[in-house]
């Protein structure tokens, strides 16, 4: 079907009496029909990206905008007496956490547009991540069933199920396959498990608990399950089409490890060679390290996964055999290079198997994802092995694609940068830097889009927090996944002292402004779950306070995900990325807000160095210790305790001095302690950053009196993000990794 059969099938859609939900499959199948065949392998090289999680996000308006119809929906619609944008009430398919998952959706949707055969491959979870709501202030969890509205983006290929075998069971492996819209439509192929009840338990649900062993043991499961059935799939392709001439199979398929989460389709790929093919184990093992490349994205070490050989004999006893013999491999190969190193990078010891290990022996590349992540992983976490193979290691700085994230979130900038430069960037990015002659001449116009932007994020925000902001506010957000590391604390306690300064009058003249927070917690994550019923009880507090209202307000959006994100990066000023430095990997919410002229008041983390290196230090606000300081201060011993007094003290002290109430829980006092005892006390140094943090946020406020100098260092970053859009990443993966 073309385009104008579409649009004649459209015309002849009766919307009457049908509810959203019955529309929304309407018009998605009709879309589905116009796209055209998913377009399967072909007889060239693939490259196959292997992901636990795929943020998917709202699909409809996405594909729309990706086939080249969404306008035109839009008005035919109108025409009918229905406004397109009540298909916001389809939730997000959020087959992920945060970055990582949402990476690889942008990695597909870069791949289609670039026309390169990259597919992805993972689980099609009947429940995502799970919806949030704030009970009392609190988190609390409730399953997302995002297959209520339907899932008419998928097609169900029920010929080309497959068996994957466990020693206690057998499971089905239903493939899905949704098209990924661009120059070719490739796939994304999710797996569900079928079966026994409990075989369906595999693809349940994302990050199953795993702190009991049966946790353990089925997170296993799920990582065997959808990297088994992938692998099958690619040999028997290969087989079907090239016959037994493994050697060759390198040659057409590239298997890309997003993380160690797929890290045991190395261990499938030689057990199905030397069993069903009686390959032999060394050139088994030669395909495998011809085949596989591994991307690390932390350097938590809680992160690197490790698994007890115990747990994974129960249920893959060939699996675990295939592993121990890959690791007396590797440490035979390493023989030379000492005892310390053979332990750091060993892949089985003390009855533990470290997939990382297993990742970066059997890899012909790893990657880390910015340029400071990659420098730590070769200097500390992989130090050993890339001592050893020093060609190994890469850096692919993150990105973000610019369809969704400038194009369809941001219609009105977009059509400002079309007006200015005109409209090649779109499928070009590398032309949007055009933009940075003309920062000044436009500013005027971009802050009416910023203004126009802010409206629609706090109108939304009104909807659904029921909080009233002003548009004149200036904007700071800080939404990412909740974790110690990325430090909300350190921006509550800051806010705090902004507020304490304004009640006491030492903060003048300042601008009014919101701090808009937006993230999840790990279920099990009690310290990060007390962090947002902290911010919740400062929101409160702050938001009824008459006096300063007009100045300063907080708000926590609820259930924050994809779509929250689209609308929450298009209508900030001030991005905050302001992890401990060392330990934010990359980061691509950064990327998103820069892209949509936001400044970045960050630390000199991840992909903030590579941002002010590109946009200019001076068009952001940098602040905090360095890699560098923090390993200084470490070293001679850092005492939290030193920096505890004056604003940083009041502020600190409202956990434990009655202001806010925990309900009896003890969760704020436990905050406390953990800032300022235990062994060691605040490892992330909150309190070492917060005063220049509070310094910074002044500073911003300050510079944004002077509204067109400040909207020029937005556009400065705006344009200057074309790097960060990852068409550039895919095409540097397909050139230095892929070979594609
Ligand atoms: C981009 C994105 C993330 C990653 O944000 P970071 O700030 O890089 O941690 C997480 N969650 C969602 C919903 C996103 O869109």
């Amino acid at each position: 079907m073309d385009k104008k059969e579409f649009l004649n099938e459209l015309n002849g859609i009766d919307v009457r009496g049908k509810n959203v939900i019955a529309l929304y499959n309407e018009i998605s199948s009709l879309a589905m029909k116009c796209a055209g065949e998913i377009t399967p392998t072909e007889g060239t090289r693939n490259a196959y990206y292997l992901s636990m999680e795929f943020l998917i996000g709202r699909g409809f308006f996405n594909n729309l905008m990706e086939i080249g119809v969404l306008d035109e929906v839009r008005k035919v619609l109108a025409g009918k007496g229905v406004d397109i944008n009540i298909f916001e009430e389809i939730e997000d398919a959020a087959l992920g956490n945060g970055g990582l998952g949402r990476l690889a959706v942008c990695f597909l949707d870069s791949a289609a547009g670039l026309g390169l055969p990259l597919h992805g491959y993972g689980i099609r979870y009947k429940y995502g991540l799970f919806k949030q709501a704030f009970e009392n202030g609190y988190q609390i969890e409730l399953p997302d069933d995002w297959q209520k509205f339907g899932d008419p983006w998928s097609i169900r290929r029920e010929g080309e199920k497959r068996t994957v075998k466990y020693a206690d069971m057998t499971v089905t492996a239903v493939p899905y396959d949704y098209p990924v819209f661009g120059k070719r439509i490739n796939r994304l192929r999710l797996f569900q498990a079928e079966g026994s009840e409990e075989a369906r338990k595999i693809s349940e649900y994302l990050y199953p608990a795993d702190d009991t062993e049966e946790g353990k043991i089925l997170r296993i499961r799920q990582e065997y399950f959808f990297s088994a059935a992938t692998v099958a799939e690619l040999i028997e392709n290969f087989v079907k089409r090239y016959g037994k001439k493994f050697d060759k199979f390198p040659k057409y398929n590239v298997i890309q490890l997003n993380d160690t989460h797929p890290v045991m389709a190395i261990a499938e790929l030689i057990r199905i060679l030397t069993t069903e093919y009686s390959i032999a184990f060394p050139a088994a093992l030669s395909i495998a390290r011809e085949t596989f490349a591994y991307t690390n994205h932390t350097v938590l070490p809680e992160a690197l996964e490790t698994w007890k050989e115990e747990y994974v004999r129960k249920i893959l006893p060939e699996i675990a055999d295939i592993m121990i013999k890959v690791s007396l491999c590797a440490e035979k190969e390493l023989s030379a290079y000492g005892e310390e190193r053979i332990s750091e990078t060993a892949i089985y010891k003390g009855g533990q198997f470290y997939m990382a290990n297993l990742a970066v022996y059997v890899a012909k590349k790893v990657n880390g994802v910015a340029k400071l992540h990659t420098e730590i992983l070769k200097s500390k976490t992989f130090k050993a092995a890339n001592s050893i193979y020093p060609d190994k290691f890469q850096n692919k700085t993150n990105g973000i694609t610019h369809r969704r994230w400038l194009e369809l979130c941001n219609v009105e900038l977009s059509g400002l940068i079309d007006r200015t430069i005109g409209e090649s960037w779109r499928s070009d990015i590398s032309r949007l830097s055009k933009l940075k002659d003309f920062t000044r001449e436009i500013a005027e116009e971009f802050i009416q889009i910023k203004t126009v932007k802010k409206r629609q994020l706090l109108k939304y925000i009104a909807q659904k927090e029921n909080i009233e902001i002003q548009e004149n506010f200036l904007v700071y957000s800080q939404i990412k996944r909740l974790h110690e590391y990325k430090r909300q604390l350190m921006t509550a306690f800051a806010v705090l002292e902004l507020y304490f300064g304004l009640k006491d009058g030492s903060i003048k003249d300042f601008q009014p402004s919101v701090f808009i927070f937006g993230a999840k917690s790990a279920p099990s994550y009690k310290r990060a779950k007390a962090i947002i019923k902290f911010i919740n009880e400062i929101a409160a507090y702050i938001n009824s306070d008459a006096e300063t209202n007009g100045l300063l307000k907080v708000v926590f959006v609820c259930n924050y995900n994809v779509s929250y994100a689209e609308k929450i990066v298009a209508g900030s000023d001030v991005s905050l990325q302001v992890s401990t430095a060392g330990l934010e990997a990359s980061g691509t919410g950064n990327m998103k807000f820069m892209m949509n002229g936001a400044v970045t008041c960050g630390t000199m983390d991840g992909a903030n160095i590579e941002i002010v290196e590109l946009a200019g230090r001076e068009n952001n606000y940098i602040f905090g210790a360095t890699v560098e300081e923090i390993a200084d201060i470490k070293q001679k011993g850092y005492k939290p305790a030193e920096y505890l007094e004056g604003n940083n003290k009041r502020a600190v002290e409202t956990l434990i001095d009655g202001t806010f109430s925990d309900g009896g829980t003890g969760i704020f006092k436990e905050l406390y302690d953990c800032l300022t005892a235990y062994g060691e006390p605040d490892c992330y140094f909150v309190l070492l950053d917060l005063k220049n943090y509070v310094q910074t946020l002044l500073e911003i406020n300050y510079d944004y009196k002077d509204k067109k100098s400040f909207a020029i260092k937005q556009l400065e970053n705006a344009a200057n993000s074309a790097y960060f859009s990852s068409d550039r990443t895919i095409k540097e993966y397909a050139k230095d990794i892929w070979d594609l």
